[in-house]
């Protein structure tokens, strides 16, 4: 065993004896939730609530609709406000890097014993209780290690749950974070009642037409800058308005920027109109590995993975565009 991973081993009992110990938990994970996020949040409910704990689930009401993707999951529990006895609760983030992920007062005030359980490389440890596995394809890998020393019998809804965040956060099993732990997770919730195609399905092929009309709009906007190293394009508020999508239906657009022969970032910049905090957000994907996105996030104060990262900004499109290129460039010839 090298150091590293005995110390994640002491972290994930030390996880553990901290959820054994509590009785009342609040859930909750970062904001504009991805597969992980969401799946990792209710798995996470069911299982403590197999254990006789009292759980809630908390997301800001600025998060709904969901994406359209990930409706299909009983997320009808969550709350939008803290419970009245909130001070008496043990928080769990999920999937969330830092604290300033979850822009919500009572959950940054610092009055909880926090539990950090998530994957992200730059994770700020801001926890009481930190466990943070780089090498999980998912935090929903993480939840599922600690399923099993908890001796959670796990059920249909938790495996779901937990596979949707594996399938997402893995690409399908194509990304390179999947490894032969990620499949043997896979089989373990295939054997717990996942139905494959079921869930593909519902991931992927209920997509209401206007997020086809707005997927059309984004590629036909498509522009590969930097000597072909970024492609790149911009959603809207125009386009939302012509093609009668929301914002909620940009998940995924970035997958197909990510295809383009030879470039290797591939960036998707949307306006965000209901946030008040920034215009616009870009995500960014690695395609080859050679430039690490997150610290490009990091910084415009955003972050994420070497491969999938994000930031938001007031910046305009070409302003966006000028500066990933300055990056991507100083990356590339250090
Ligand atoms: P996205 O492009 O939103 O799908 O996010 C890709 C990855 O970057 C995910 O792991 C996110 O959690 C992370 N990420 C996205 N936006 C931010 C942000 N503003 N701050 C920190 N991490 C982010
Ligand atoms: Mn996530
Ligand atoms: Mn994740």
């Amino acid at each position: 065993m090298t150091e590293s991973t005995e110390l994640l081993t002491s972290d994930i009992d030390r996880v553990a004896d901290a959820i054994r110990a509590g009785d009342r938990f609040l859930l909750t994970t970062h904001e504009n939730p991805d597969g992980d996020a969401l799946g990792s949040l209710l798995g996470t409910h069911r299982i403590l609530e197999a254990l006789g704990k009292d759980s809630v689930m908390f997301l800001a009401a600025k998060e709904f609709p969901l994406p359209v993707e990930y409706r299909f999951l009983p997320l009808e529990e969550v709350f939008h406000e803290p419970p009245a006895d909130i001070a008496d609760r043990v928080v769990i983030f999920l999937d969330c890097g830092n604290i300033d992920r979850m822009p919500v007062d009572f959950l940054q005030n610092g009055g909880n014993k926090v539990i950090n359980i998530d994957h992200h490389h730059d994770n700020t440890r801001f926890g009481s209780v930190n466990l943070v596995d780089v090498d999980a394809s998912c935090t929903a890998e993480i939840v599922y290690d600690l399923s099993g020393l908890l001796d959670v019998q796990l059920t249909p809804e938790m495996a779901n749950a937990l596979y949707v965040g594996l399938v997402t956060d893995t690409g399908k099993f194509m990304y390179e974070n999947t490894d032969a732990r990620s499949h043997r997770m896979a089989a373990g919730l295939i054997e717990a009642g996942v139905q494959v195609n079921e869930i593909y399905r519902r991931l992927y092929e209920h997509a209401p037409l206007e997020k086809l009309k707005l997927l059309a709009r984004a590629l036909e906007g498509i522009s590969v800058r930097d000597d072909g190293r970024l492609g790149v394009t911009y959603i809207s508020t125009d386009d939302y308005a012509a093609t009668g999508a929301t914002e909620a239906l940009t998940e995924g657009i970035i997958d197909h920027l990510r295809t383009i022969d030879g470039t290797q970032v591939a960036a998707v910049v949307r306006d965000q109109p209901d946030n008040d905090r920034a215009a616009r957000k870009v995500s960014m994907r690695s395609t080859d590995g050679l430039v690490d996105v997150s610290a490009i996030a990091r910084v415009n104060g955003g972050g994420g993975h070497r491969r999938a990262a994000g930031f938001s900004t007031d910046l305009e499109f070409e302003e966006i565009v000028a500066f990933l290129i300055g990056e991507i460039d100083a990356q590339l010839s250090t």
